[in-house]
């Protein structure tokens, strides 16, 4: 069979595969700590699952319009006016079936052949493969932990060409947990201006940050960049659905039109009953988030020491997101020789940061129970020191 040479150009994705193959580990009984997905361990928040399971009694259960709930909508508006200052309304906002179904969704309404869309690495795995299934280049901006993994506005300015469409923002990051700061994300948004290129903001992590780290959204910097800006948002870590698989998009209206049409013959709606629990998820209180990110805050504190106490590694302290991206080159080790050899002879699951474009690196998430943290550094520690 001859398949589309798109696809021939794109990889599985690393982080789904690794996870996929530790729980298939775990349920032949082997003892695999992982670190491999971004997947909170905590059940979802019992009122949001109650609101969902009302929807469904009370048959909720018929497509809806392709955009999703006009109140889910509307409800997503009010978030993103009272928590990041950005002024839309329901038409500017798209859901999703999830964040990744988001940023594809753009990618397909936005990019062509001939267009570039500026990606600083470390980036998140999937964004290069979907400017390349839609057609596009993706052009890949090294950063390293000097400047805190972050690109630096002159880094921004000289990669843009007459070419240059989308510049992808995400921060908090995966994988290195950097969060930029108001200051820097206004200086970045000055050259987005000057250039008029659009920008997507993937702000999934948001509510994830630690020790006073504040998130500024780069649209609510002015009006010039609020026009060119795109909002990509989801469900699946700030409240732990990642099952549910619900995003969002938010931007000019035409642009929005534009990904209603593209999910209306690929997807239609987002699954109906699962969106009640989505409203319910933004209206009811947020305590649970801020448990949740109380629980990995220790995560993160003990998982630090424990990574930078191992001779060899080097992890810089991250201020978002659930992941440590700790340096491994003193090893000696390629990030996927690392990987395999460190899941083969001591079963813990990690991502070699190959797949973030940084193969010096290995990416560990601590969105797992404290007994799995300290195991697992026990084994990391010991697979380290037999090298
Ligand atoms: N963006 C980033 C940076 C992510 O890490 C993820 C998944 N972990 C997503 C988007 C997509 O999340 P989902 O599709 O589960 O909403
Ligand atoms: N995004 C999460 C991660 O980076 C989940 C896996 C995926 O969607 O790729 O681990």
């Amino acid at each position: 069979m001859k398949l589309a040479e798109r696809v021939g150009q794109v990889p599985p994705s690393l982080t789904l595969s690794i996870a996929a193959k530790a729980k298939a580990m775990k349920a032949e009984g082997i003892d695999v700590c992982s670190f491999s997905a971004g997947e909170p361990d905590f059940d979802t928040p019992a009122h949001i699952k109650d609101a969902a399971k009302k929807a469904l009694d009370e048959g909720k259960t018929k497509y809806g319009p392709a955009a999703g709930e006009p109140k889910l909508r509307a409800a997503i508006a009010n978030k993103l006016q009272v928590e990041n200052g950005l002024s839309y309304k329901a038409e500017n906002i798209i859901v999703t079936n999830g964040g990744k179904h988001s940023l594809f969704n753009l990618m397909l309404a936005l990019i062509e052949p001939g267009d570039e869309v500026i990606i600083p690495a470390p980036y998140w795995l999937s964004y290069p493969e979907m400017v390349k299934l839609a057609g596009g280049t993706p052009v890949i901006v090294s950063t390293d932990a000097s400047t805190g993994y972050k690109i630096t506005p002159d880094q921004l300015r000289s990669s843009i060409t007459p070419q240059t469409k989308l510049f992808v923002l995400n921060s908090p990051s995966n994988p290195t947990g950097m969060v930029y700061t108001p200051e820097e994300i206004k200086v970045l948004a000055e050259v987005l201006v000057e250039n008029d290129i659009l920008v997507v903001s993937d702000e999934i992590y948001e509510k994830i940050l630690y020790d006073g780290a504040e998130h500024l959204s780069i649209g609510a910097v002015g009006a010039e960049i609020f026009d060119r800006t795109i909002i990509s948002n989801g469900f699946a870590k700030a409240f732990s659905m990642t099952g549910w698989r619900l995003g969002y998009l938010a931007g000019p209206v035409e642009l929005i039109k534009a990904t209603t049409t593209v999910q209306s013959h690929s997807t239609s709606n987002v699954c109906t009953f699962a969106q009640y629990g989505a409203i319910a998820a933004l209206e009811g209180s947020q305590d649970c988030v801020e448990e949740m990110r109380q629980a990995f805050a220790q995560r993160r504190k003990v998982m630090l020491e424990r990574l930078n106490a191992i001779p060899g590694l080097f992890c810089p302290q991250p201020d978002g997101a659930f992941y440590m991206f700790p340096n491994i080159s003193k090893t000696g080790l390629k990030s996927l020789e690392f990987c395999d050899k460190l899941l083969e002879t001591q079963r813990v699951a990690t991502v070699p940061g190959i797949a973030f474009g940084a193969d010096e690196c290995i990416r560990l998430s601590y969105a797992t129970d404290m007994e799995s943290i300290e195991k697992g550094m026990d084994r990391l520690d010991k697979f380290v020191r037999s090298l």
